[in-house]
């Protein structure tokens, strides 16, 4: 079953996270074998869009935020896009659009950033927004600040999280068809969080930025873990090989129904609004080749109909409209 532990260091200004997600990613992957349109992944597509999942559960639990955060990359290869969404309450999807044959073998620039073009974006989304607020994103190319390509997704998001958040971050991820799983590490803001130690706390946060001794060494430690490690051993046996030197604080484990799961939030009432921001003449058009718009949901594949007498529905004027259905906002 999937579980997710978070753990400090004590006395120092270091926290972690292990997230070791199974029946979680398998849903995931069954759903996407289930699609007649596409099939299964190919292997390195599942293997970075299971890292993505499990990075993108490890994000949303190291922040205190009450809506989605939406992990993407923007490819410039075979791979158009890959996204991953993670709901405070853990709940995931992701989904990858793969416009051409990925081979054997192939690595994160060669399925996505081929031309130096792709894009990894961090977007978080409050649950409720005042009026007119925009969700938070931040952007960072797939290339360190010497324009060479960074082949290691766990790479990328360390560099995003240094760059946009002035947060030393250690991330180990790994993925197969079993188990999508990751470690993180990272240096607590020096103000802030209450479990830091009183030695630190004069100190300014950027001074501190890649000197902490205590997190250099853990960060050593975590780099240590390697893949197959990561994805055959279970949480208390990791965290024994890597830290046995170091004294831990661990917290309730989620597990169980409150452990990051598979859950979609597509919904009709969503597709319909999405048919009526096509306009009428796009959809009528496209009922007069078939008998049904029909969309798949790209997450989870459920299917949605429209026929069209649901189509005219979505395009009667609110005030004629005699119950239900949904209006254009
Ligand atoms: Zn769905």
């Amino acid at each position: 079953m999937s579980e997710l532990h978070k753990f400090i260091f004590d006395g120092l200004p270091v926290r972690g996270i292990v997230v070791r997600l199974t029946d979680t990613w398998t849903e995931i992957l069954r759903r996407r074998a289930s699609n007649s349109e596409h099939g299964a992944y190919a292997a390195p597509v599942r293997e970075m869009l299971g890292e993505m999942v499990a990075a993108g559960v490890l994000m949303q639990s190291s922040i205190k935020f009450d809506g989605a955060l939406v992990l993407q990359i923007m490819g410039d290869g075979p791979v158009k896009l890959a996204v991953v969404e993670v709901q405070s309450s853990l709940e995931v999807r992701a989904t990858a659009t793969v416009l051409q044959p990925v081979p054997e073998g192939a690595t994160l620039s060669q399925m996505v950033n081929v031309n130096n073009q792709g894009r990894c974006a961090i977007t978080l989304d409050p649950q409720t927004k005042f009026p007119g607020q925009q969700p938070y994103q931040g952007v960072v190319p797939l290339f360190d600040d010497h324009g060479k390509p960074i082949d290691k997704l766990n790479a990328v998001l360390e560099h995003y999280m240094l760059q946009s958040e002035q947060l030393d971050t250690t991330l180990v991820l790994a993925a197969d068809e079993q188990v999508a799983a990751g470690l993180l590490i990272q240096r607590l803001p020096v103000q802030g969080e209450g479990n830091l130690s009183g030695s630190l706390v004069s100190k300014d946060n950027e001074d501190q930025i890649g000197l902490n001794e205590h997190y250099n060494r853990i960060s050593i430690l975590a780099s240590s873990l390697k893949r197959e490690e990561l994805l055959s051993l279970d949480v208390e046996t990791v965290l024994r090989r890597l830290f046995w030197e170091e004294t831990l604080t661990r917290f309730e484990p989620l597990v169980g129904e409150v452990a990051p799961r598979f859950a979609c939030s597509c919904s009709r009432e969503r597709v319909a609004r999405m048919i009526v921001g096509l306009g009428a003449d796009e959809a009528y058009s496209i009922l007069q080749e078939r008998p049904n718009i029909e969309v798949a949901c790209e997450f989870c594949g459920v299917q949605y109909h429209f026929d069209p007498v649901d189509t005219a529905r979505l395009f009667v004027p609110p005030t004629q409209q005699i119950e239900g259905g949904d209006t254009p906002h």
